[in-house]
Order: structure tokens, then sequence, then C-alpha cells
């Protein structure tokens, strides 16, 4: 049985503790896209952990943490932070990492940076990881597979060719020091000798797992508005994050999904730049990324202070749609306890016509808000376990964001641990 972990929106809704959640009657948990450029946030037994690269479920032991194929490996960070967790007393976990997964080769961070430099207050709000630069070599056909490292021929062939084109981009493009293939192959050395104990033939692995009846977890990083094909184009990530790609970047066929759980945040927050129609300001929003999350909202990877805005009933109807959801997860309720009225949006006015579809970039960019003000709850719902036992208002919420998305919020999230979680029927399941 696989079921998929998936965000709804901008990323950052919570799929960390969603995945760690589920994980503890899991067997699997696979990465199958993005790299180290988004980070999850998890709280538990053992501490508070900023995850970039490994599942989220490399805290238990009885699972097994994967790096798919899909994934753009950093080598030197998953080894950086399997380092970082056992150092804080965390079981020594068991990690496999595809055959086929890329690197994410030190000139494609470099790449980055420079690009971001010579874009200037044009770029992207790239978190300069190297993901885009890595992306486009995989496509082009110049990227490196983990399988590579250990053919020495191949590869001192390949670095020669490869870095002698990345030379000119570096010399007239950027106007920066050239690199020495020589140094380049020594690094890849060092990156076969760590990666070395994990390299596995992943999908063959959960070809096998999947006829022993286990349960497998996809993790997703990021959420739909960032998917290249259905997302904010050009203000996406450069790999898919959609459920649909967990197959692919898993290696498993596309009918193993049996259940996409959708994570949907009860408030927006982005990062990055690109249109956000329910976005709001000033003091407004400073409170809510103060009190937002476990701790604030504020990047996981980089510290930046996220925009914030109110839920966006269009955006995330379309989030889930894409994701082809069984059920949302809907996290971060119990943050909202501080207002009166909690505003939401319910439409788009694009050129004075309103819509609840989500558009194109280049309609998206002229949208307004078309905002319903809820009432709220005013207190604290942390330790809640039963949906019943919500304030009413709480609840109302709840069911007039099930009502305009149209798909079933079957768990709610009232806080950041592990089993801070209330599990509801829905009329849409
Ligand atoms: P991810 O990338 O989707 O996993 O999202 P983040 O790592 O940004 O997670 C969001 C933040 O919210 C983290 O700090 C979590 O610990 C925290 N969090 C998750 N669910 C809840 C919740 O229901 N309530 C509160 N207060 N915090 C939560």
């Amino acid at each position: 049985m696989v079921k998929a972990v998936v965000g709804a929106n901008w990323g950052d809704e919570g799929k960390g503790k969603i995945t760690d959640m589920l994980a503890e009657s899991a067997d699997i948990i696979v990465r199958f896209q993005g790299g180290a450029n988004a980070g999850h946030t998890i709280v538990n037994d053992y501490g508070k952990f900023a995850l970039h690269t490994l599942p989220s479920g490399v805290f238990y032991g009885h699972t097994t943490s994967i790096i798919g194929n899909g994934v753009a490996l950093n080598i030197p960070i998953l080894f950086n932070e399997i380092k970082s967790i056992v150092d804080k007393g965390v079981p020594a976990p068991k990690i496999l990492v595809s055959d086929r997964a890329q690197i994410v080769m030190p000139y494609h961070i470099l790449l980055d940076q420079y690009e971001e430099e010579r874009l200037g207050g044009k770029s992207f709000g790239s978190t300069k990881s190297g993901i885009a630069p890595f992306y486009s070599d995989k496509y082009a056909k110049i990227g490196f597979q983990v399988s590579e490292l250990f053919d020495e021929d191949i590869l001192a062939e390949k670095v020669e060719r490869v870095v002698e084109m990345k030379n000119i981009l570096f010399e007239h493009m950027y106007h920066k020091p050239k690199m020495d293939p020589k140094e380049i192959l020594n690094t890849l050395h060092e990156y076969r000798d760590m990666v070395a104990p994990y390299v596995c033939d992943v999908s063959l692995f959960l070809n096998q797992a999947l006829k022993e009846n286990k349960t497998v977890l996809l993790e997703g990083q990021l959420g739909t508005l960032k998917d290249p094909d259905h997302g904010i184009y050009p203000m996406v990530t450069s790999s898919s994050t959609l459920a649909a790609y967990g197959a692919i970047g898993a290696g498993i066929p596309p009918y193993e999904i049996k259940q996409v759980v959708t994570v949907c945040k009860a408030y927006s927050s982005a990062v990055g730049a690109g249109a956000f129609v329910s976005e709001i300001f000033g003091e407004e929003a400073d409170e809510l990324r103060r009190r937002g999350g476990d701790g604030g909202e504020y990047g996981a990877t980089t510290g930046r202070p996220r925009r914030m805005g109110w839920f966006d009933c269009v955006a995330s109807k379309y989030g889930c749609r894409l994701q082809g959801t069984t059920d949302v997860a809907f996290t971060v309720l119990d943050v909202l306890g501080y207002l009166d009225e909690i505003p939401v949006c319910v439409g788009y006015d694009i050129d004075g016509e309103v819509t609840t579809e989500f558009p194109v970039t280049r309609l998206l960019e002229k949208a307004k808000p078309v905002i319903k003000v809820l009432p709220g709850w005013k207190c604290d719902i942390r330790g809640i376990k039963n949906y019943e036992e919500l304030p009413a208002n709480c609840k109302n919420y709840v069911e007039f964001i099930e009502e305009q998305i149209g798909y079933p919020i079957t768990m709610v999230s009232n806080g950041p641990g592990r089993h801070d979680i209330i599990h509801r029927e829905s009329k849409l399941k």
C-alpha cells in the first residue's frame, strides 16, 4: 500500500509533521523529488530537527528511509544530516539511496549563486542550493547518476567534458574563476565513498516490498503551486511536486498510490517571489508570522521570514485537485486561536469577474482576493483529541473550508507534536 503526503500550496504546510505521524505505521518512507532547498521541521522526543534531504521517517527504528531517483542528491548535506541526528542520540537510521539518483555537483551551487547575482533584483528568490542548474543538466543529459561514481573511466571522461563546458559559462558569462576538472573528480571520489554503503536498486527494492504488503509513504517537498507544469510558472521549483510524480521519482507503478494525503495549512505562507493573492502585510502579517508554525514562520533552510496570508480557497481547491487528493490534513489550526475574526479568500476578482478556479500566471498577477470573514474561536485548542470537543466556531471554520475546497478534511492538526492530531469523519468521503 502506497500513500503520498504532499502539499496543496506553496510548501511549508506541515508535511513533515504529517509524514512523521504516518510513518509510525509505515515501513518505508521515500523522498521522490526536490533537493536540499526546502526543509521539514519535526518535533519529537529527541528534540527539534530541520531536515532538508532525509525523509521525515528517520526517527523511527522500524522504517527504511529512501532517497529516490527523482531527488537532487546533495551528498555532503545528506551525510551531515545523518551525522547530526545520530549525534543527538537518534539510532542510526536505515537509509537507501537510488543508484539512479543524480548528484548535485559543486558547480550547480556556484551557478545558482552566480545567476542570482547576475539577475539582481529580478531574481527568482532561489535558495541557491543548485536545484535549477541540477535539473537543467539532468534533462540536458549531462547530469551524473550515483551509479556512474563507480566507473572510473566513465567518470573521468565525463567530468573533463562537462567541466570544459561549464568553464565557458564561468569565464565568459559570469567572469568567475575556472574550475579544475581534477578537483571535481577528487570531490566525486569523496562523494562515492560517502554514498557507497547506501546505494541500492530502489525500484526493485520497492517492488519486492509491495509484494510483501509493506506500507510505503511518498514524501513530497513544497506544494502544487511550485510544480513546474501546474504551479505559478516561472516562480516554481524545478521538479514536479505532485503525487503523480511520486511513481516516477520512486520507480513504482502509478496505480500503487492508493491514498493521497494533501496537507493544507489553516492560513497561507509562501517563500520567494510570485503572485500571492491572499497576502497580508504590516502588523497583521507580523503577528501571524510570529505566532505561526512552531516558533514562527521563518524558512527552515534559509531563516528568511515567510510571506503571510489568509487561507486561500481558490488556490487550495486547485492544489488539492492536481494532487488527486483522497484526504486533506488541515494543519496549524491552533495558531488562529488569537483572532476575533478570520478572513478567508473565497474567490479571485480578475478584471471585475469573480472566479473560484485558479488561473494561469498571467491572470493570477491581476487577481484581487474576494474575502469572507468568519468568526474566531478565541481560545487555545491544543490538546483536544476529539473533533466534537472543538469550539463551534472552530468546527465552523474547518467545515466552511472543506465545503469551499471540495475535498474531505479527515485530519486536523492542532499542535506541532506527532500526536497533536484529530481524526474526523467527513461527509465528502
Ligand atoms: P513542511 O515543509 O510542509 O513540513 O512544513 P514546515 O516544516 O514549515 O512545518 C511547518 C511548521 O509548523 C513546523 O515548525 C512544524 O513543527 C509546525 N507545525 C506542524 N503542524 C502544526 C500544528 O498543527 N500546529 C502548530 N502550532 N505547528 C505545527
